[in-house]
């Protein structure tokens, strides 16, 4: 756990967040300012900063977020509509939380491309 991160902390249970899934490897909760009806955030147990800091044996990590990312729009009903996944990567991207996490947004259309 990296000191004073948020997500940590949420990940550790000590700030409270909506948990919509989890397991051994990853958290998801609801997003405290969505930005779609429905907006996860799924997020590795692992303080990881960025996408840059992966290392070669994240890659499981980094696919099991995107297969809980499916499985929770399947389960919650947008897997027929649709849905968007996204990694914000730094400041220029919109990062704002730097521990990383998968955006799930369904339940209204989205447009292309993201502002
Ligand atoms: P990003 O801008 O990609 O780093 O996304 C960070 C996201 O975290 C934003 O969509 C915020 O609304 C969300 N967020 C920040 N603090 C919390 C919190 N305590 N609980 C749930 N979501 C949060
Ligand atoms: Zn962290």
């Amino acid at each position: 756990m990296a000191n004073e991160c948020l997500f940590c902390k949420i990940a550790a249970g000590e700030i409270p967040a909506k948990i919509v899934f989890k397991d051994d490897q990853v958290l998801a909760f609801e997003d405290s300012n969505p930005q779609a009806p429905f907006h996860v955030l799924i997020i590795p147990r692992q303080h990881l900063s960025t996408l840059n800091d992966l290392k070669t044996e994240d890659r499981a990590l980094a696919g099991h977020l995107i297969f809980c990312a499916a499985q929770i729009a399947q389960v919650n009903g947008h897997a027929q509509d649709g849905y968007r996944t996204v990694f914000n990567c730094n400041h220029g991207a919109g990062q704002s939380v730097f521990h990383i996490h998968l955006h799930l947004l369904a339940g209204r259309s989205m447009t292309w491309p993201p502002g």
